[in-house]
């Protein structure tokens, strides 16, 4: 199963211009040579500052920069999302339970709502209406309308550097945050 570490607006609704968060990960060298283009997503290789921003807690014999093959996606390497006409949660094996962002309220029927993340449903504690997207998944899933994906770096393993996350709110003019989910789909 492949895993990513994504980055993204703090605002669920925010589609800043992605030009400059392009700009911002090119002059990090986050961001590599462009690997492809479809629309709506730019892929890029690894830059050589990809290790220097994302910091990795231990020692990660298994880092790859590299495609093996045609076909792999097992390498660290990078996608840019969006703008998207709307917000987009993503989510994974390993996404919990998320609380109601008013009674912190676990919700067991989080996969239904992830199905429609704009949908208003009603919190079963205390009845506060929110959408998918407004609850708190405590860094288990990502959420955007723009959001950069540092594919390969799984929970726990590495976190974004004070630096890129710095780098990324002037790019855009707001706060970012992080979480990991699956890998989006190819390419
Ligand atoms: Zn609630």
């Amino acid at each position: 199963m492949n895993g990513s570490l994504y980055l993204f607006p703090v605002t669920p609704e925010a589609a800043p211009d992605p030009a400059p968060v392009h700009a911002a990960l090119e002059a990090l060298q986050v961001a590599g040579a462009p690997l492809a283009e479809t629309a709506g997503k730019r892929v890029f290789r690894a830059g050589e500052g990809f290790a220097r921003e994302v910091i990795f807690a231990g020692c990660s014999p298994h880092l790859r920069f590299e495609a093996a093959h045609a076909d792999d996606r097992d390498f660290c390497h990078l996608a840019v999302h969006g703008p998207l006409s709307t917000p987009r949660l993503f989510t994974g094996p390993q996404t919990g339970r998320p609380r109601c962002p008013s009674c912190r309220t676990r919700l067991d029927d989080w996969r239904e709502r992830a199905i429609a993340p704009l949908s208003a449903l009603p919190c079963p504690a205390c009845a506060v209406t929110c959408r998918a997207i407004d609850l708190d998944w405590r860094q288990q899933a990502a959420i955007g309308r723009l959001l950069v994906e540092l594919r390969n770096v799984f929970p726990g393993e590495a976190t974004p550097s004070d630096r890129l996350l710095t780098a990324l709110r002037e790019a855009v003019g707001s706060d970012w945050r992080y979480g990991w989910a699956a890998m989006s789909e190819a390419p």
